[in-house]
């Protein structure tokens, strides 16, 4: 196996998808980058919405902290069972801390990670509520980088990108998606990403809730590290030149 797919296994395996956080222990973790930029797996283990536990988006939390250490973002994810949805309800934990690191690190974008079915007919799914979390130019700038990665709108099944339709990252008024929070409450950039199973989970982890196993397409989750890490540079070259903060177009930025 390729070493990114071992170590992305490694640190899955620390994740706890279904255990609660021991003693001294939260239900989330931080690991600090260098970047402007931060990369969240809020549903990274299982979580509780309405009293029922809904099951993690495996391999979210290890994406999040392999992309972190290959890109220098900083990676916040959920590694232990929640009593609460941090994608639901507002005023939870890990939005808390949300609004603590993009204060004190002065992040100026966040890529919210999620993880959906293999039966989905595409392999990514943008969620950017319909263009209201992000300025126009990150949006383009992001799509522009799934192009240079290989994934577009009409792409073939696992290259698809399904853009603001099956996900849009603000699912009707009552549900505070991170991207909502980040972006309308916070004002700061985010977008909402949805990898299919066959983009993430190298092989189902023992302690899993979904009892069949599965492997997804070793290729393909290459593929995706290699988009996340380029997203991260692109978006983080972006927010650094003056430029696009005052709003002019921007042409200096490069794809790796
Ligand atoms: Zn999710």
């Amino acid at each position: 196996m390729n070493d990114w797919l071992q170590r992305l296994v490694a640190l899955e395996s620390e994740v706890e998808y279904k255990s609660p956080p021991r003693r001294g222990e939260g239900e989330f973790c931080f690991q600090p980058g260098n970047l402007a930029v931060l990369i969240s797996a809020p549903h990274g283990a299982a979580h509780t919405r309405h009293g029922r536990l809904k099951e993690e988006d495996d391999f979210t939390a290890g994406l999040a902290r392999l992309c972190a250490e290959l890109s220098g973002a900083h990676a916040l994810y959920a590694w232990r069972k929640s009593s609460t949805d941090p994608n639901y309800y507002p005023d939870v934990p890990y939005k808390h801390a949300l609004r603590e690191i993009i204060r004190r690190y002065d992040i100026r974008f966040v890529l919210d990670l999620h993880g959906c079915a293999a039966y989905r007919d595409f392999g990514i799914a943008l969620g950017s509520m319909r263009g209201e979390s992000l300025p126009p130019d990150y949006r383009r700038l992001i799509l522009k980088v799934l192009h240079h990665y290989g994934f577009r709108s009409g792409g073939g099944w696992l290259s698809r990108v399904d853009v603001d339709r099956t996900f849009t990252g603000g699912n009707g008024s009552r549900q505070e998606t991170v991207t909502r929070f980040v972006s309308q409450c916070l004002g700061v950039a985010a977008v909402q990403i949805e990898l299919n199973s066959y983009l993430r989970v190298v092989r189902r982890l023992p302690q899993a809730s979904e009892r069949d196993p599965f492997e997804g397409d070793p290729l393909m989750i290459e593929r995706t590290i290699h988009l996340l890490v380029g997203l991260v540079r692109a978006v983080a070259r972006y927010a650094s030149i003056d430029g696009v903060i005052k709003g002019k177009p921007n042409k200096i930025v490069e794809l790796d």
